[in-house]
């Protein structure tokens, strides 16, 4: 009898960690960090519900962190058999932990100087080193749909979710878990994009399963009919008659590219000037060359671009500043120009230098393009805060403030019902995880309503036995 552990991404969009068990064999899908509240976060500190190394395989849905950022913790604790994921997010994941690792260093380094910790001294919850020992163990494979063997007797095979780059739905085959001791198919949607997303593909059909996990991010919310660029358009032009700069805070991966391939895209259809763009972040650089890769994923569009010889994420004037000596250089630059840095929500990263300066200037603008959390300066200052404070100094926000919606990479709703159409069977049983309460809670309801399949929404340390 097959067995599934909810060990994360119930409850929050966080910390996605699902284990299944079958006839000895342990296989856990995904190995996210845990963010946001504290009291989530307190749980990457706990011993993990699960003995790292009595793990045969992990399997990796796509690079964001909450996917991953817990895996160097996982290889810290002594877990040392192959990390199974698409050669897309292997690529991405080269990018992605040294840089958490980088982060938790800093993390603990910063509590031992201030002294808020009650160890001394306090460690990080992970190092390059675990973060290099992790990235041994990657065993990429391509997003194709070819069954690869795990553990004995458990296959998986990956198919292109739609989400980011290298995302993957996973399907996973379990040898006599399933009736009459045939076998038992699970699905996991991973985190599933929109369709009509720039870039990257549509997500794929679901293949037939027994049963099948889905994300809920939006269970309870549409996108709207924004259209992301024409506001940007507006925005761009409105800045050039003023001559003053524009600044979009953006994450390095996936986000920087969407918002490089819709400036390239506005330029090349006249509606904009071409402004000097600048990227100022040295991740961005390293992922803008993974997106350009693997040819596999690209959307008919991005394909037919790169078949001109055109860089399809390259804008009429740009360039990229991975040193900080380059960095320090754009501070210089006069007139109108856009300059996209990380971190998205203003936590960190280069984006600060930038923002001290642009902030309090009148001609200047400031443009968001992701979800700004509770507490960081990013919503503040999208909330309208007249000051906000910015490595220990007080900054006046004197500058316009734009919101540019639409660029969201997850399915809502609506989507994620279009996708579950495309299923060939009716499934045992589907779990709703990656949500809020809510979310989960109403996604679930809008599936029981459209197909009338049992649906369930996991809690945190929940198993449930698969049949
Ligand atoms: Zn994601």
């Amino acid at each position: 009898m097959a067995r599934i552990s909810f060990y994360g991404g119930v409850g929050t969009v966080t910390g996605s960690k699902y284990l299944i068990e079958h006839d000895g064999k342990k296989v856990l899908v995904d190995c996210g960090l845990f963010q946001g509240f504290k009291e989530l976060r307190e749980r990457n500190w706990q011993p993990p519900p699960f003995e790292p190394e009595s793990l045969d395989a992990v399997i990796i849905t796509h690079a964001h962190i909450d996917h991953t950022g817990y895996l160097p913790r996982v290889v810290r604790l002594g877990y040392d058999k192959p990390i199974y994921t698409s050669k897309g997010t292997g690529d991405l994941l080269k990018i992605l932990l040294p840089d958490s690792a980088r982060l938790q260093e800093e993390e603990a380094d910063f509590r031992n100087r201030h002294q808020l910790t009650t160890h001394t001294p306090a460690l990080p919850l992970y190092d390059e080193n675990d973060a290099r020992d992790t990235l041994k163990l990657l065993h990429t494979v391509a997003n194709d749909g070819v069954p690869v063997e795990v553990a004995p007797g458990i296959k998986a095979s990956f198919l292109v979710a739609g989400h980011i780059m290298g995302a993957s739905l996973v399907l996973l085959e379990i040898d006599g878990a399933g009736e009459d001791g045939g076998t038992l198919r699970f699905l996991f949607s991973g985190d599933l994009g929109h369709y009509d997303q720039p870039i990257v593909k549509d997500p794929a059909p679901p293949p037939a399963c027994d049963y099948l996990m889905v994300e809920s991010t939006y269970g309870n919310r549409l996108h709207g009919d924004v259209d992301s660029a024409t506001q940007m358009a507006r925005i761009i032009n409105e800045a050039a008659e003023r001559g003053g700069p524009v600044l979009i805070p953006a994450f390095a991966v996936g986000r920087t590219q969407e918002v490089l391939y819709l400036i390239r895209e506005l330029e090349d259809d006249k509606r904009i000037p071409v402004l000097p763009v600048v990227v100022d972040s040295p991740m961005a650089a390293q992922a803008t060359q993974v997106y350009n890769r693997w040819t596999d994923e690209h959307d008919e569009e991005y394909a037919s671009i790169l078949n001109t010889k055109r860089h399809p994420l390259r804008t009429g004037s740009m360039t990229t500043a991975s040193s900080r000596d380059e960095s320090k250089k754009i501070n210089t630059m006069k007139g109108p120009r856009i300059i996209i840095s990380a971190s998205g929500m203003m936590t960190g990263g280069r984006v600060l230098h930038h923002a001290v300066r642009i902030l309090p200037d009148e001609n200047a603008t400031v443009v968001f393009v992701g979800f700004q959390a509770a507490g960081t300066t990013g919503r503040r200052v999208q909330e309208g805060e007249r000051e906000v404070k910015i490595m220990k100094q007080w900054v006046p926000v004197n500058c316009r403030v734009e919101k540019v919606e639409g660029f969201s990479a997850h399915a809502d709703w609506k989507a994620v019902l279009r996708w579950l159409e495309g299923l060939p069977n009716r499934p045992k049983k589907v779990f709703t995880t990656h949500g809020e309460p809510e979310a989960a809670e109403a996604m679930a309801e809008h599936i029981r309503g459209r197909f009338g399949w049992d649906v369930m929404v996991p809690d945190y340390l929940e198993t449930e036995v698969l049949s």
